[in-house]
């Protein structure tokens, strides 16, 4: 079978190949259809080269032009959504309805962060003085995605980076490295050489990256465990850092909700990309007098969603994105059936390709490694609770601390539970809704900084304080 090759680096705003390549698989066939490149060692010198030379110029751009380059940017991407979206799901596995949206959705976030501007505080501003504090860019930008979002994410880092005055040097997933690659060349004339560079490779070409003195600063987004390494390699050169980490998100379930509607907007929380989302819900606490209920109908809702090849119409969710991943998800489920534990499964599923079923996990104890690990992959654990204040404890009795949600019809009560639990962002009746001016910052071990928001832009900025003698 010949292999899509049609696939370039941008370096120093030109397209590059390399002489070796990685296969790119599609998870509903577990079949490599494309080659990405290879990043070569002095190919990524040559990008961070580049990088370098141009942040001595990119930095004196005007604010308000970087901004309209971003926003240009922003534009063409969605201009491309649809074009993008059977790329994205063939290497990514998502239905193409909600790859178009993730693409889209992109280009209106990059959007609205062009809109945003650093502040000054003037301290003082006498006779005798001025004292102001401006912010400035940090320098290059090594920034590094996952494969559950790889466009949105790799977004995020992107917009505030350049509107700042930085220059980057992006690297998508090894598993979903195509549609980031062709967003390089989509904004090869947008930008000038050298501000944005893409490069792909296998598993080695994250840790040279974050080993070479070049960058200024890392932003992250991925495992926690693979966070920690980065961390570690950050140490040498004291360069900044970003973390966007793991989360094992617990929902509450009040017993006064609207059991058809929460089911609904429940599993969706819980199973939208496959249950491949950080913020995913991947505890369910329902209260014992609903429970039943709640867990009858997200059990008709996972026989009713048909699980397939995402390019197919009518597929509701797709496969688990790559191997290593499924490995772990089935590991899990093994585990759940060692250990006698009462599995409620949604329909069918094709037998090639990396297909799991909806699966909830019916009360299970709190020590079950499904309670305790985030799965990353569509088996939910629902849990029992009677006692409110004992339901926080259990919700936040985990290291990590990204998000959470609270579902009741007395929103006060709600609000206040919510506001109890130990996570960056938290929701009251609805879920997986996030805004570019409202910051993401993951507590505990689920993240290291902010994302979004203006406290997200001045991540790529540093303080200046000016002290000017007038007297
Ligand atoms: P991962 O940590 O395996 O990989 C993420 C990226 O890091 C990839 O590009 C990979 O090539 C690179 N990488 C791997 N090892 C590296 C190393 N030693 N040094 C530098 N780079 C390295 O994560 P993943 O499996 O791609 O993503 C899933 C995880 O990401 C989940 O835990 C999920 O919760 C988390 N996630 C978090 C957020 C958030 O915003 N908090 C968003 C999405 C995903």
């Amino acid at each position: 079978m010949d292999l899509n090759t049609d696939f370039t680096m941008t370096i120093d705003g030109k397209p590059v190949t390399s002489a070796s390549t990685i296969p790119v698989i599609n998870p509903a066939t577990g079949e490599a259809f494309a080659q990405a490149p290879d990043c070569a060692p002095e190919q990524l010198e040559a990008a961070v080269a580049s990088a370098q030379s141009a942040f001595k110029s990119w930095r004196r751009v005007p604010l308000e032009e970087r901004q309209a380059l971003v926003a240009k940017a922003g534009a063409r991407l969605t201009e491309n959504a649809e074009a993008l979206a059977r790329l994205f799901t063939r290497e990514q596995g998502r239905p193409v309805q909600g790859a178009q949206l993730e693409i889209a959705g992109a280009g209106a976030w990059m959007q609205a962060v062009a809109g945003m501007s650093p502040p000054v505080h003037v301290s003082e501003d006498s006779a005798q003085q001025l004292i102001e504090t401006r912010y400035v860019p940090l320098g290059v930008i090594c920034a590094i995605a996952p494969w559950n979002f790889p466009v949105n994410l790799a977004m995020w880092k992107l917009a505030p980076a350049l509107v700042a005055g930085n220059t980057m040097v992006l690297k998508p997933s090894p598993f979903t490295p195509l549609c980031t690659l062709k967003i390089g060349e989509l904004f090869r004339d947008i930008f000038p050489p050298g501000v944005l560079n893409v490069v792909s490779g296998g598993d080695e070409l994250g840790p040279r990256m974050t080993a070479h003195p070049g960058f200024a600063k890392i932003s992250f987004t991925g495992s926690t465990a693979t966070g920690k390494r980065v961390m570690e390699a950050a140490a040498k050169d004291l360069k900044r850092l970003t973390l966007e980490l793991g989360g094992n998100d617990a929902a509450i379930v009040m017993p006064d909700v609207d059991l058809d509607e929460v089911a609904q907007k429940v599993f969706f929380g819980a199973f939208f990309n496959s249950a491949q989302i950080c913020v995913a819900t991947k505890r369910l606490y329902v209260h014992e007098a609903v429970y039943d209920g709640l867990r009858d109908r997200l059990l008709a809702i996972a026989k009713a969603t048909k699980v397939g090849d995402g390019a197919e119409q009518g597929t509701g969710l797709g496969p688990i994105q790559n191997r290593r991943q499924y490995e772990r998800v089935l590991e899990l489920l093994d585990d759940a059936r060692a250990n006698k534990l009462t599995l409620l499964q949604g329909g069918e599923v094709p037998q090639n390709g990396y297909f799991i079923p909806v699966t909830i996990v019916d009360n299970p104890p709190e020590s079950a490694r499904v309670v305790q690990e985030e799965a990353f992959g569509p088996i939910l654990p629902i849990l029992k609770f009677s006692d409110v204040d004992a339901v926080i404890e259990r919700a936040n009795d985990s290291p990590y601390g990204l998000a959470g949600a609270v579902w009741s019809k007395d929103v006060e009560r709600a609000v206040e539970i919510a506001r109890r639990l130990e996570t960056g962002t938290v929701w009251v009746n609805q879920n997986l809704y996030l805004r570019p001016d409202t910051p993401f910052a993951g507590h505990k071990q689920s993240g290291f900084g902010i994302e979004n928001g203006q406290e997200g832009l001045l991540e790529y900025m540093a303080p200046q304080a000016v002290y000017v003698a007038r007297a």
